[in-house]
């Protein structure tokens, strides 16, 4: 898959070099590059960004040199992902549909947001998402694609080592995953649940399902 990311703050995305998503690049399952639209300014300030029309706070990014990077990266296979607090909730289903896709671009907001027209441009060269990581806001779009890009490489197969880790997730069944534990046995006067010590494993399974289905409903009862 090959992954883009417009962005005037592009060293905000060198995370992504490490662990499993690192070693994806590396491996070329996946190929991820920056493009800053400073690059497509022409004036000595290299300005991207000016006051909102219909007055307000703070200042918004300006078509011009987004919709030029645009058109230097897309075509009509891409995905044009824009995050935004105003976007649709982006969840596991989303992270699944785009890890099948071959390319996206990640279009990264800063100060009060983007003019508007980027979206609507981008949407006439390819599919485009306005997608939100939660309900609050942040103060630009890179760490929302941080988080999106490793929710979406993970499941790209060859980049999580072990698949079947992928298969008993949060999420995955509706439902977030059980409590896990590892040695030692005993900790603190804390102990690891006996039924995980007993190798019964169709006892471990009803364990595992009951503590999933009380975990969402103290948790999210919103999945219920
Ligand atoms: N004025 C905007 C609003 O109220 O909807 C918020 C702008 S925010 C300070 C700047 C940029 O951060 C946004 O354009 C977007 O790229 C990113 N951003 C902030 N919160 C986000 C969220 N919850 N999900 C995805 N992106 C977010």
């Amino acid at each position: 898959m090959k992954i883009d990311a417009i962005s005037v703050f592009p060293e905000m995305f060198d995370s992504l070099n490490q662990s499993l998503i690192g070693k994806a690049i590396e491996n070329e399952l996946i190929e991820f590059q920056t493009l800053n639209p400073r690059q497509f300014t022409s004036d000595v300030h290299k300005t991207v960004d000016d006051s909102p029309y219909g007055g307000g706070a703070g200042m918004v990014m300006k078509p011009e040199p987004l919709g030029k990077a645009l058109d230097s990266l897309v075509d009509s296979d891409s995905v044009i992902i824009f995050p935004s607090p105003a976007g649709k909730l982006f969840d596991q289903a989303t992270a699944k549909d785009l890890a099948t896709r071959q390319h996206l671009v990640f279009v990264c907001g800063r100060y009060e947001g983007i003019d508007q027209r980027v979206v609507e441009y981008a949407s006439t060269k390819a599919e485009t998402l306005e997608l939100s990581i939660g309900d609050y806001v942040i103060n630009g779009g890179e760490m929302a694609s941080v988080v999106m890009i490793e929710a979406i490489s993970r499941l790209i197969p060859g980049v999580i080592g072990n698949s079947d880790s992928l298969i008993e997730e949060s999420h995955e069944d509706g439902l977030v995953e059980y409590p896990s534990y590892t040695k030692p046995a005993s900790w603190n006067g804390l102990d690891v649940p006996e039924v995980l010590l007993s190798g019964n494993h169709a006892e471990i399974d009803k364990w595992r399902k009951l503590q999933q289905i009380d975990r969402t409903k103290k948790n999210r009862p919103d999945l219920i």
